[in-house]
């Protein structure tokens, strides 16, 4: 029997259950859904406070309504989930909405029970690895699927995509896979930069993302400069922030790989 839910609600239980058989559709399903999604490229740009200029973004995405937001936060490497929770916190106290700290012990509780799930930043792999270890990877697909918002920054963005494998970062553990949450058909790199330090030998991000795309060919990535966020909503995917971000794809001889400026506020649905 179906849960009591509202008409939105219905709509998103019915896609979701069309997702879950879209393997056996011979058309693409996903850009019927109705998630939504907030995918920041980083916590901070520049100098401004943590989370300062994410407020009002989030603040337009979220509404005014009172929410109950979960708060993930296995990015962190030293395991010290309320401090980090509690700096999230401070860094969202203009928002209306209670945030609580997800743990190993109280995840599935708290993840079933939100209307919002939120994904820190931190080390990906470490993000990753506890999802897994505490089985949750299902739950969060699902909870955003069934119509809950979702809001990520850095590591929180990277798990979007299909898979980790274009993270900054280095892995500091192994989860048991670098698949990941799969809400994007492509990856994201955050803090996307190509600027190479004079007399720097080391591969530009560039050459990493392009090795990335040689490896996979079917994934392009988005890169999300710090300042950038893709928004995804009412169906429509849209690259907004303060500057251009890089989209980057297997061309159509097998050997080129594009790279493309992606302009402020341009409409990336087509991606999906
Ligand atoms: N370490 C980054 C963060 O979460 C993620 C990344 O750069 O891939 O802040």
């Amino acid at each position: 029997m179906l849960p009591q839910r509202s008409i939105t609600g219905l709509l998103h239980y019915i896609i979701s259950l069309a997702q879950q058989l879209s393997v056996y559709l011979p058309f693409k399903i996903f850009s019927m859904s109705l998630n939504r999604i907030l995918a920041f490229s980083s916590s901070r740009v520049g100098n401004s406070g943590y989370l300062q200029t994410a407020v009002p973004v989030i603040k337009d995405f979220l509404g005014d309504k009172i929410l109950n937001i979960a708060f993930i936060p296995f990015a962190t490497v030293g395991n010290d989930y309320d401090e980090y929770g509690a700096m999230v916190k401070n860094g969202l106290q203009d928002l209306p909405h209670r945030i609580d700290t997800v743990t190993a012990i109280n995840a599935k509780e708290l993840l079933e029970n939100a209307d919002v799930i939120l994904v820190g930043g931190g080390n990906t792999f470490k993000l990753l690895h506890d999802i897994y270890e505490y089985k949750l990877l299902d739950v969060i697909r699902d909870k955003v699927n069934s119509g809950a918002p979702y809001i990520g920054w850095s590591a929180g963005s990277n798990i979007t995509g299909p898979t980790i494998g274009t993270t900054n970062d280095m892995p500091v553990i192994e989860p048991k896979s670098f698949n990941a949450l799969g809400l994007f058909p492509f990856q994201i790199n955050p803090h996307y930069t190509n600027v190479k330090p004079e007399g720097h030998n080391g591969e530009t991000r560039d050459q990493r993302l392009e090795e990335f795309i040689r490896m996979n060919p079917g994934l392009s990535v988005v890169g999300l400069p710090e300042g950038t966020a893709l928004r995804f909503d009412n169906g429509l995917l849209s690259f907004i922030g303060l500057k251009p971000g890089a989209l980057f794809y297997l061309g159509a001889s097998a050997d080129e790989i594009i790279k493309e400026e992606i302009s402020v506020n341009k409409d990336l649905s087509f991606l999906l």
